[in-house]
């Protein structure tokens, strides 16, 4: 007997299967005849494995307005007014907002998450706030901390020495954010510091890389030459690359084999970077997103991020991965039908890819956590981002919702829609 059975639901690539569940890990995928504790019905409805989002700043989160709202929209207010909310947040209120948005993410069946952590200040508190929210969320979410040195590694006392507390303190993996640093070059000792650190002590690296619209920014060269230096192929990813939006094109046929050539993993966050960009740009505004197609077809693994919610740089956003993937879907002009389920994959597979997750998937012996959606397949689920109407966190029923129908009174015509639309 099983502990819970997911009946007749369609999978990612189009197959419907039942999915039984043992404990905290999948012990059969296809057509199953046994009995279970509980048995849901997913018949007609998409069952995924859980989205991952590899991009957060759960320090921030859930702060907007806090000390005050960000009046010109732009990253840089966005970075001075998380250094005012950084020194006057305590460490209960952080924990508290922290794991209040991973009631939300759970809902949308948003199970893991790679969190940046600020370590510019001396007292680290978001640090060990969420080394504590990490500990009280690790039974149903599994959450990674990144050191990461807002303020520049060398632009600020202690810079350097405050993210190696970090990591001996318990972070995962090594941050840094090399366009912020005095100069070009620092930038690029930066890196190439960051890297090192990285190689000694066997850990991954995420770098806020080229978060800007100066074409002339280029640390990713930098950072993919120290990725190969040091062998941190298939560890190493890069957020937001906007300044590859701006880089002339004869530079970029060059740049993207290199980076392909480390195996860089690149995480654009649209939601943000589609506001924050191009704020200094009259007409015509660029859209502030890097070139997604163009490194995919090149092999480069990339996902979406979500990066900010509610916060000094985003005033919107609910933690839904597919928020992330709609606005990434139309910035990039991913537009074709295998283009549009290719974005329902970035947040679900190749995120899982640049956090280096074990046992995800829906297969046998892979981790009990999935989530069935109110779609019948990942590009609808794309288009409608409906209702999660169950996910599963290590064999557990963590979160429903009921199926949410409008009823309509229009005399002739049905009595309720769904807005699902089978193409073909
Ligand atoms: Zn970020």
């Amino acid at each position: 007997m099983f502990d819970l059975l997911v009946k007749g639901g369609t999978l990612p690539d189009g197959s419907v299967a039942d999915i039984a569940i043992q404990g905290d890990r999948i012990a059969a995928v296809g057509k199953i005849e046994g009995e279970a504790a509980r048995i849901i019905d997913a018949t007609g409805d998409l069952v995924a494995p859980p989205f991952v989002d590899p991009h957060f700043h759960m320090d921030a989160t859930l702060s907007y307005g806090k000390p005050r709202v960000n009046a010109s929209g732009t990253l840089l207010e966005g970075i001075a007014l998380w250094g005012e909310l950084r020194d006057i947040a305590t460490v209960d209120e952080m924990i508290e907002r922290a794991v209040a948005y991973c009631d939300w993410a759970v809902s949308l069946g948003l199970l893991s998450i790679r969190s940046h952590v600020d370590t510019s200040a001396d007292h680290l508190r978001g640090v060990e706030a969420l080394l504590e929210v990490k500990r009280r969320v690790a039974p149903y979410l599994d959450l990674q901390l990144v050191a990461f040195p807002q303020d520049g590694l060398y632009r600020v006392p202690n810079g350097r020495e405050n993210v190696i507390r970090a990591l001996d303190m318990g972070c995962d993996v090594v941050g840094g954010i090399p366009h912020f640093e005095r100069t070009m070059q620092e930038g690029a000792d930066s890196v190439a510091d960051l890297c090192r650190i990285a190689a000694e002590r066997g850990l991954p690296i995420d770098l806020h890389c080229d978060e800007t619209d100066d074409p002339m920014s280029r640390h990713v060269e930098t950072y993919a030459r120290e990725i190969l230096r040091h062998g941190l192929s298939g560890r190493a990813a890069a957020g937001h690359l906007t300044s590859m939006h701006s880089m002339d094109n004869y530079y970029v046929s060059k740049l993207i084999p290199l980076i392909a050539e480390a195996d860089l993993m690149a995480i654009p966050n649209p939601l943000i970077n589609i506001t924050l960009q191009g704020r200094h740009d009259s007409f015509p505004k660029r859209r502030g997103l890097t070139r997604v197609k163009e490194m995919q077809a090149q092999g480069i693994t990339v996902g979406w991020g979500q990066d900010c919610v509610l916060d000094p740089w985003y005033s919107l956003g609910t933690g839904d991965m597919l928020d992330v993937a709609f606005m990434g879907l139309h910035v990039a002009q991913m537009t074709h039908p295998e283009e549009m389920a290719r974005c329902f994959t970035m947040v679900t597979e190749n995120n899982a890819r640049i956090m280096g997750l074990d046992g995800y998937g829906l297969k046998v012996g892979a981790k009990a956590n999935l989530v069935v959606l109110d779609a019948g397949n990942p590009t609808e689920a794309v288009r409608l981002r409906p209702d999660r109407l169950f996910v599963v966190s290590k064999g557990k029923v963590v979160s429903e919702q009921a199926r949410n129908d409008a009823r309509l009174s229009l005399g002739g015509r049905p009595g309720s829609v769904r807005r699902r639309h089978v193409i073909g």
